[in-house]
């Protein structure tokens, strides 16, 4: 049963491996909207659960003056999602840190958190989170495994790491769209970890509406949403 507390989330970081700009002379990289400056991927959850704490944490935490962290969940041993842990805890000795694994069921504060399986890298697997009605996968080589959790959630958040081909362990944003279309449950779906596309935060939210459908979006670092 879904507990009907709200949760507030706010997305610390929204990049892929590395921050953007990458320094190059693409549109993106040259942008000058505020959404197109990327951290690396990070939700912050009712103001004290932290998902994910990769390189930039510190930098993510402050200035969004986040003092009283109590919980932090890592989805997996990927440098951009726990590089950022050693700095965590030289500022906060007692922070309960979780390493998530798949079938990992609990409750925290009226929310209910369950880690299911996702398929990644070819040596690292990582996992999906399903947050009351919500359900957040920054790193995905398919959904195959997420399939009853994206068909009982009402918004998704997906990986945004490439647009039209698969690569090294990231299904396309196209693809997604392909797989999650008619999953009319589904009230609106976020692209995170986003990559580098070439393509500005404003041409990529044309683009997921175009192939997919106005719930399609893109998060960008600081959006806060109520669920
Ligand atoms: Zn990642
Ligand atoms: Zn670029």
């Amino acid at each position: 049963m879904k507990i009907a507390k709200n949760i507030e989330i706010k997305f610390l970081g929204t990049s892929s491996g590395e921050p953007i700009p990458r320094g190059d002379d693409c549109e993106q990289c040259q942008s000058k909207d505020i959404k197109d400056k990327r951290l690396r991927a990070s939700i912050l959850i009712n103001k004290k659960i932290l998902v994910d704490a990769g390189p930039d944490v510190l930098k993510q935490l402050t200035r969004s003056q986040i003092e009283n962290l109590e919980l932090v969940l890592i989805t997996h041993d990927h440098r951009d999602h726990c590089g950022g842990i050693i700095d965590l805890t030289k500022i906060k000795k007692d922070l309960e840190i979780i390493h998530l694994k798949p079938g990992q069921h609990f409750a925290w504060e009226g929310i209910d958190f369950y880690a299911f399986k996702i398929r990644h890298s070819e040596v690292v697997t990582t996992v999906g989170l399903e947050i009351n009605s919500i359900v957040y996968i920054p790193d995905s080589a398919d959904l195959e495994w997420a399939q009853k959790y994206l068909k009982e959630s009402k918004i998704a958040i997906l990986d945004g790491s490439v647009l039209n081909r698969s690569f090294a362990g990231h299904m396309s944003i196209n693809e997604i769209i392909n797989q999650t279309k008619n999953l009319r449950n589904l009230r609106q779906i976020y692209f995170t970890h986003n990559g580098h596309t070439h393509r500005t935060h404003d041409e990529m939210i044309r683009t997921v509406k175009a192939l997919g459908d106005h719930r399609y979006t893109l998060a960008y670092d600081g959006l806060e949403i109520e669920v």
